[in-house]
């Protein structure tokens, strides 16, 4: 990286950080109906009002020992966890993609995924104006005609995993409508390569998860996983290192066969 990358890329983990408190308000106060651009924030346990020093990105969590300045309860872990994750998405998408308009894009892409997976979570839906909003960053790259993605593949993408989901859960009751539609979204946002990538990853994250989590609670029966989170990650990691995974997979599978 050189001296003028550096600079930017300070910038970029900084913006990233203050977003990421931004979307953890988001993330909280969406699904009570609230609305995330008036009233100051407080403190969910004793509700006291905020100042600037308790909401710096993570280094507030870190001065103030994950504690309440006030009440002293624990802090949730996820605000930092949120934070970090999206400075890491912001800088990821700005050294894949570099100083383009459509890594603004990406980057909105991004943290719509990391809302929509911690808000999956919490109430096992997903919210359509985040579908909404990936699936208008897809256009906005398409219009830019950049991200290295053709207008058909988009085109594809935004069907052929979405209608297949869509008939599958007309039959059984699995399958989440905001999962279809997010499959949609993120189709027309990748292209339809990347899109099948997605289903696969996020299914085999999915199914280990699962097993993984039967296992640890030693198969107490059927627990309801939220797929959300799994296609979001699977989305992202298909974003910035997608293609390179396919190539690498195919020269794998070209050398077991030869
Ligand atoms: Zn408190």
């Amino acid at each position: 990286m050189d001296y003028m990358q550096n600079i930017i890329g300070t910038f970029v983990i900084l913006l990233g950080l203050v977003v990421g408190s931004f979307l953890n308000v988001v993330i909280y106060r969406v699904p009570q109906k609230l609305t995330v651009v008036k009233g100051s924030s407080f403190c969910p346990a004793c509700r006291h009002n905020l100042e600037w020093i308790d909401m710096i990105p993570v280094f507030s969590f870190l001065f103030l020992g994950g504690k309440c300045r006030y009440c002293k309860e624990p802090i949730n872990f996820r605000y930092p966890v949120v934070e970090l994750l999206n400075a890491l998405c912001y800088l990821l998408v700005y050294l894949v993609y570099g100083l383009e308009f459509v890594t603004i894009f990406y980057a909105v892409a991004a943290s719509c995924l990391i809302v929509l997976a911690m808000i999956d979570i919490d109430t096992k839906e997903i919210p359509d104006r985040f579908n909404i909003a990936i699936f208008a960053c897809g256009v906005g790259a398409a219009f830019l005609q950049q991200g290295g993605v053709s207008l058909s593949s988009r085109l594809v993408g935004l069907f052929c995993i979405s209608v297949p989901l869509f008939g599958i859960s007309l039959l059984t009751n699995g399958i989440g409508e905001g999962d279809i539609k997010l499959f949609a979204a993120c189709g027309f946002l990748l292209g339809w390569q990347l899109t099948l990538f997605t289903l696969l990853l996020s299914s085999v994250c999915a199914a280990v998860f699962g097993i993984g989590l039967m296992i640890a609670r030693k198969a107490e029966g059927k627990t309801q996983l939220a797929f959300g989170p799994f296609i979001a990650l699977s989305a992202m990691v298909a974003l910035l290192a997608g293609d390179a995974l396919i190539k690498w997979y195919m020269n794998w599978i070209m050398s077991l066969v030869k």
